[in-house]
């Protein structure tokens, strides 16, 4: 090795030994007979000290033409240091430099390489090996590696192998587009890359491989948002011969091992909701249980009192929020702004104020006080409380009092990033009404087994079978799902027919499955994390992208090594491709 010791490991009781370190330098302080380097890498900084007299005058020489960044090699003696510096693990000694060895320059860099950068998201990311220098990013892949780690072990222990699955496939249905890929030996055709192993898995179980896991890339064409990229990383897995509940106990096993091993925490058993009363009280199907906030319908006792808003809706639901009475005009129109947004679409927000100045409200109009005190109790607010009220069709108005309850939350600081509150959400429904195609979807995928129990409703009623299908969700973030899955041939067909295949579309696409139900295909079902999900959420930050090494901005562009590119016409030729230019 070209060193004894790395930049994070020497302390006081390696004095008077003599070290070799190698590394970037952080910065140099020329103090005009003594000079000090900040000498770093992946495991920490030391401090080098040159001191005219002692040096050799060709280190010193050396030392001052150093710039940022360069990468050195020095030998010296590990001294004590007069003023300690307690923020860094090697804060207590020096090196105290005799040779110095440039081992290559470097430029200035475009941005600079600490914690705290002046470099912009698009610059830091096309320097991003640039960016991996600096330790907040860094920890982020260490935490990540360590999460990978931790997944293995306990995937190991309960009798899981790891199966890699092709990444040239054909379409799986995951709700996305697909990436695809031409085939220059198949001309004119594609492959598509996987938006998840799903139906491979699944063939591993007709296999016999009763317990799979896979941490696993995959690809889906979609718009991008700050916790989503076009490939992405799931912790993949699928066992036999068992019920749902089997796979809630293992898989809660898997994340209450992560906690414990990575982040130090216990968990008793996680809740569990329904599917059906997290969209009643929280409107939404990934509820941030940090905070309780749920919504309270008073549709019955707002309606019929002649104000035409709340006469003419479906439903009248609020929230209460706690302490929030006093709040002022200003604050009350920012949170009409807020539901008044295009992105959520409210018409407006009602409010009723328990405050000093006794009850108010901005339907006072309507509503005589013992009305709003009845409301008042049926929120189970108190004096110094504030209810915030929506009306009009309940799904939309469940969403939109949803996000209203989420910014309340955040305002309120409710939503601590060290907290985490894990929940399973079970029953979803099977099948979900796209209005603009007029037709089902498959909520979860179409390899959903419906509840044995529903299975009558098929024909008659779509929309109210439930799915044995679960979601894991911590602070309001989907973090996995799955289901227990249809292992027989002729369900499966009938659930293509339901989602609007015709049987030959089902089986060019999927005949492959379909046909390996005929060989004794056992009982099975699964999950799959989102594993930058995981690692973000357990790193306590909002985007996905600082936990992967070479992420895309949200262009769904690689800004770094820039692609997508076009590719040469000898290339689109051998792959018999033409290509429309749209004008940019
Ligand atoms: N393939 C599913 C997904 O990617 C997970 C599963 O059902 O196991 O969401």
């Amino acid at each position: 090795m070209l060193r004894t010791h790395t930049c994070g490991e020497l302390r006081l009781n390696d004095i008077n030994k003599t070290v070799t370190l190698c590394g970037w330098v952080q910065k140099v302080r020329d103090k005009g007979s003594l000079l000090w380097i900040d000498l770093r890498d992946r495991y920490g900084i030391t401090q080098l000290m040159l001191e005219e007299g002692t040096s050799t005058a060709q280190s010193i020489l050396v030392a001052r033409q150093l710039g940022r960044e360069f990468v050195i090699k020095v030998t010296g003696t590990v001294i004590e240091r007069i003023s300690k510096n307690s923020k860094i693990d090697t804060g207590d000694v020096e090196i105290k430099v005799g040779g110095l060895e440039v081992l290559n320059s470097a430029k200035i860099p475009p941005f600079i390489i600490e914690d705290e950068t002046d470099g912009g998201d698009e610059l830091r990311m096309k320097y991003r090996y640039l960016d991996l220098r600096r330790a907040v990013v860094r920890k982020n892949l260490e935490l990540r590696h360590r999460m990978a780690k931790v997944t293995r072990d306990y995937m190991d222990t309960q009798g899981f192998i790891e199966v890699e699955t092709p990444v040239l496939i054909k379409s799986t249905p995951e709700g996305a587009r697909d990436f695809v890929v031409p085939s220059r030996m198949n001309s004119g055709e594609f492959y598509a890359l996987p938006q998840s192993p799903q139906t491979f898995k699944q063939l591993l179980m007709v296999s016999g491989f009763d317990r799979y896991f896979q941490i696993v890339k995959c690809f889906r064409d979609e718009d991008l948002r700050a916790d989503r990229q076009p490939e992405f990383t799931q912790i993949d897995c699928e066992m036999s011969f068992v019920t749902q509940e089997d796979i809630l106990n293992m898989f809660e096993g898997l994340i209450k091992h992560l906690f414990r091993n990575v982040k130090g925490i216990e968990f008793e058993k996680f809740p569990r909701m329904d599917y059906a009363d997290a969209m009643k009280y929280y409107g939404a199907d990934k509820p941030d249980t940090r905070f309780a906030m749920s919504f309270v319908e008073i549709t019955d006792l707002a309606k019929g009192k002649g104000f035409q808003v709340f006469d003419s809706a479906e439903i009248v639901v609020g929230i209460c929020a706690k302490g929030c009475a006093e709040y002022t005009r200003k604050q009350l129109d920012e949170l009409t702004d807020f539901v008044k947004k295009s992105q959520i679409g409210a018409k407006g927000l009602v409010y009723v104020k328990h405050g000093n100045e006794g009850i108010k409200s901005s339907v006072d109009k309507f509503f005589p006080i013992e009305q709003l005190t009845e409301w008042l109790e049926v929120f189970g607010a108190e004096k110094g409380d504030l209810l915030l009220i929506l009306s009009g069709e309940t799904d939309k108005t469940r969403k939109q009092l949803s996000e209203l309850r989420l910014e309340m939350g955040t305002r309120l600081g409710l939503r601590d990033k060290n907290v985490f509150k894990p929940l399973w959400v079970l029953d979803f429904p099977l099948l979900e009404w796209d209005n603009e195609a007029q037709r089902y979807h498959a909520m979860h995928h179409p390899f959903t087994s419906p509840k044995p129990q529903d299975i009558g409703k098929l024909h008659s009623h779509p929309g109210e079978v439930r799915a044995n299908a679960y979601d894991m969700v911590i602070n309001g973030v989907e973090v996995g799902g799955g289901s227990i899955r249809i292992h027989d041939r002729t369900l499966q067909a009938t659930m293509f027919r339901l989602l609007g295949f015709t049987d030959e579309q089902a089986k060019a696409q999927f005949g492959f499955l379909m046909d390996a139900f005929e060989f004794g295909a056992p009982p099975h079902g699964g999950i799959a994390f989102g594993f930058d999900r995981l690692c973000s959420l357990f790193g306590g930050a909002d985007s996905i992208r600082d936990f992967i090494a070479f992420p895309k901005n949200n262009a769904g562009r690689d800004v770094m090594i820039d692609s997508p590119s076009e590719i040469s016409d000898e290339q689109l030729k051998e792959l018999s491709i033409g290509v429309v230019k749209h004008s940019k």
